[in-house]
């Protein structure tokens, strides 16, 4: 697996620290003094965003409940999205609830624009959206995000939950993979 990686963009180290500079922002953004009982309801969108929700939400001092969705953009061995579609979602309650959607990347948008209006419709308070990587390219430059971790060069990324085929997910960097492991599993 490690054989395939042809260069780290981002380490594991820089990812812990930049989210705890994310979840300094959150915490004061949630934490409002005239409401020290407010809570939310943390949404992140599945398979991808697993590995960053955990690393974020143990550094969230905020009272909240989880719920899931899992949203399919990428499928198998495709290197742009095909569209995003929610394959299911287990978010129990969230009327009435502030939420707070995260997801590994932003890249054409389509994910963002399918689940948003999906929360408000089942009249969640309020939406905040949380990515790790915001990919340079203009739909993702143009959408609103409340909370970025990394801007990076438009290029297929893989590791800390991100995939190819459903691989190197488990890798702890963000990194690109060799261009002849991309041509030999598509
Ligand atoms: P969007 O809906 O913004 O086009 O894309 C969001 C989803 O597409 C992400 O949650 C992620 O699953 C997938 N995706 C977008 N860019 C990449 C990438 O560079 N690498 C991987 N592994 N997945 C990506
Ligand atoms: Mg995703």
């Amino acid at each position: 697996m490690h054989l395939d990686i042809d260069r780290v963009l981002i380490s594991q180290y820089q990812i812990m620290a930049r989210i705890k500079e994310m979840t300094d922002q959150i915490t004061r953004d949630h934490l409002l003094p005239n409401e020290p009982d407010s809570e939310i309801t943390i949404v992140p969108i599945l398979t991808g965003a697993m590995i960053f929700c955990g690393d974020l939400i143990r550094q969230l001092p905020i009272k909240m409940k989880i719920g899931l969705m899992t949203v399919s953009s990428y499928p198998g061995q495709s290197l742009r999205t095909q569209g995003s579609q929610v394959m299911g979602q287990q978010l129990k309650d969230i009327h009435g609830r502030h939420v707070l959607l995260v997801d590994d990347i932003l890249d054409s948008g389509g994910t963002l624009k399918l689940v948003v209006p999906m929360l408000k419709e089942l009249g969640a308070a309020s939406v905040k959206t949380c990515m790790l990587l915001r990919k340079d390219r203009p739909a993702a430059k143009s959408m609103h995000v409340d909370y970025v971790g990394f801007e990076i060069p438009d290029e297929f990324v893989v590791g800390y939950g991100l995939d190819y085929n459903d691989y190197y997910r488990n890798l702890p960097d963000i990194v690109t993979l060799k261009p002849e492991v991309i041509a030999k599993q598509a």
